[in-house]
C-alpha cells in the first residue's frame, strides 16, 4: 500500500462537497452594487484614489497601497461612486467602505486588459504586476502574494508547493478549478517557479480528489523537478505548515514563516488570479465562491464579483430556504458566521455555508480531561489549557504557550467530547497577545 503525505494530528470532519463537487462554475449576473472594504489583507491601510460622485470602470484604482505589505483594491463593476464612509465587514465590524453602483455596462479601465506572454517578462515585472493587481493569498490569510514572492536575500527558497487539498468540509472552489483550469494553474505554477527561482516544485492534492490529481499531473508531465503528491485526506491538511511537514519534511518553528524553511505555499486560487493578472492584465475583482450548505436552495460553484452584497449574490443564483438558521462565510472549521446577508463578498470569500434551523448551540461543558483536543492539535499546542488560562485572561501563560502559534483551525473543538468553545477562547487569547506585544513594540 502506498503511504500518503500527511502530518501528525489532525481531524476527520464529514466531507458534505457531494451537492457541489459535479457543478461546474457559473459566472453570477452582475451586481447592481459593490460594497468594497479597504481592509480586505494583512498589511499597511490604503489611501483612498476616489471620491463620492466619481465615474468608475472595471479595473479603475478604488484604493492604493501605503506601503511594501500592502496592495490596491480595483473596482468590480464600471458606475459611479455613491458612497465613502463606514459600512458592516462580513466579520461583523463597521470600517471603512467604498460603495459604488453599478451601471451594468461593465466597461473596462482602457489599456488594462493587456495580453503577454510571461516568458518575456522579468522577474521583478512579474511582481510589480502581481501587486498592481491587488492579489492577496486567496487560501484565508489574505496576505499580499507579492510579499511571500520576495523573501530576503538570506532566505533560499528552494521548495514551491500548489496547495491543491481543500481540506475544508463543503468547499469545492478550488477541486473545481484543478478541473476546469488545469493548465492555466500550470502555467501559473511555472511562473511562480521562476519568480522564486526554485528548483523542487510540488503539486499537492488530497487522495479524495482523483480526477483533481489526474488533470494536474496530465498538465504537469514532463516537468523537471516537479512532483505531484497524494496528499491523505484530513483536515487541517492544506495548512501551510502542514504541507511542508507532510511534503518537505520541515518543521516550520514557533514564531517563524515558511520562508525561513525554505519553503513558500500557494493555493489553486491565488496561482490561478496570478496567472490571469500577468497573462491577461486583470486584477483581483472576481472570486470563485461555493454557496453550500441545507438552506441553500441551488448550491453549486459561482464566479463573483467581489463586493457584491451575500443577499444579491443569493437572490441571482436561486435563493435560500425560509428556515435558514446561520449563514458562515467559509466552511464550518474555520468560516465566520454572519452578522446578516447585507454583506459584501471579499477577495479572500471561498465559500458561503447556510445552514438551516435548529442550529446546533455549543454546550461548553467542563473538560474532562481526555487529551483529545491535544492528539488532534497540527501545532502541537495545548488547546485545553490554551482555553481555560484565556478563559481566565492569563495572558502571560498564554504567551508562554505559544497562544500566537494557533491557526485556528477548529480541530480542538471539532474533537471535544465536552463541546467547549476551544477554538474562540483561544482566537481571543491569540488576539489579546498579539495586540499587547504590538502595543509593547511601539
Ligand atoms: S489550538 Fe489552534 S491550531 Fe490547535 S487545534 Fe485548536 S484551533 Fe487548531
Ligand atoms: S478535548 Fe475537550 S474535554 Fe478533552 S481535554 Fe480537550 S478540552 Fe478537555
Amino acid at each position: 500500500m502506498v503511504k500518503l503525505a500527511t502530518f501528525r494530528g489532525g481531524v476527520h470532519p464529514p466531507e458534505f462537497k457531494d451537492a457541489t463537487k459535479d457543478k461546474k462554475i457559473e459566472p453570477v449576473a452582475l451586481p447592481s452594487k459593490v460594497v468594497l472594504p479597504l481592509q480586505q489583507h494583512i498589511g499597511a491601510p490604503l489611501e483612498l484614489a476616489v471620491a463620492s460622485g466619481d465615474a468608475v470602470k472595471v479595473g479603475t484604482l478604488v484604493a492604493r497601497a501605503t506601503g511594501f505589505v500592502s496592495i490596491p483594491l480595483h473596482s468590480p463593476v464600471s458606475g459611479t461612486v455613491k458612497s465613502v464612509g463606514e459600512a458592516l465587514h462580513p466579520s461583523g465590524v463597521s470600517m471603512q467602505a467604498v460603495v459604488i453602483e453599478s451601471d451594468g455596462q461593465d466597461e473596462w479601465e482602457p489599456g488594462l486588459l493587456t495580453r503577454r506572454d510571461p516568458e518575456s517578462l522579468g522577474v521583478d515585472e512579474i511582481k510589480k504586476i502581481i501587486r498592481d493587481a491587488g492579489i492577496v493569498g486567496l487560501g484565508g490569510a489574505a496576505f499580499p502574494t507579492h510579499v511571500k514572492l520576495s523573501p530576503p536575500a538570506d532566505r533560499k527558497i528552494d521548495v514551491f508547493i500548489l496547495n491543491g487539498a481543500e481540506c475544508e468540509p463543503y468547499l469545492t472552489t478550488d477541486y473545481r478549478q484543478m478541473l476546469e483550469r488545469s493548465a492555466d494553474l500550470v502555467a501559473g505554477v511555472g511562473i511562480i517557479a521562476r519568480v522564486l527561482g526554485c528548483a523542487k516544485v510540488y503539486l499537492a492534492v488530497e487522495s479524495n480528489k482523483p480526477e483533481a490529481l489526474a488533470a494536474v499531473a496530465g498538465q504537469a508531465k514532463g516537468r523537471e523537478g516537479w512532483q505531484v503528491v497524494t496528499l491523505q485526506t484530513k483536515y487541517p491538511q492544506g495548512g501551510e505548515k502542514q504541507l511542508i511537514e507532510a511534503i518537505a519534511g520541515r518543521q516550520v518553528p514557533s514564531g517563524k514563516l515558511p520562508m525561513d524553511v525554505g519553503c513558500v505555499v500557494q493555493n489553486v486560487s491565488t496561482v490561478l488570479s496570478v496567472f490571469d493578472a500577468v497573462t491577461t492584465g486583470r486584477p483581483l475583482i472576481e472570486k470563485v465562491v461555493t454557496v453550500t450548505g441545507g438552506a441553500a436552495l441551488n448550491p453549486g460553484n459561482y464566479s463573483v464579483r467581489v463586493g457584491m452584497l451575500i443577499s444579491e449574490l443569493l437572490e441571482k443564483t436561486g435563493g435560500v430556504a425560509e428556515n435558514l438558521g446561520k449563514a458562515v462565510m467559509g466552511g464550518p472549521m474555520m468560516g465566520v458566521a454572519l452578522p446578516n446577508l447585507e454583506v459584501p463578498v471579499l477577495k479572500g470569500t471561498n465559500g458561503l455555508l447556510l445552514i438551516p434551523e435548529p442550529v446546533p448551540e455549543s454546550l461548553h461543558r467542563a473538560c474532562i480531561r481526555c487529551g483529545g483536543c491535544v492528539d488532534a492539535c497540527p501545532i502541537h499546542l495545548l488547546p485545553c489549557d490554551l482555553a481555560l488560562l484565556a478563559e481566565n485572561e492569563r495572558w502571560d501563560r498564554c504567551r508562554e504557550l505559544n497562544v500566537k502559534d494557533c491557526i485556528e483551525c477548529g480541530s480542538c473543538s471539532f474533537t471535544c467530547p465536552a463541546g467547549r468553545n476551544l477554538v474562540q477562547l483561544i482566537r481571543y487569547g491569540k488576539f489579546t497577545v498579539m495586540s499587547q506585544d504590538r502595543a509593547a513594540k511601539k
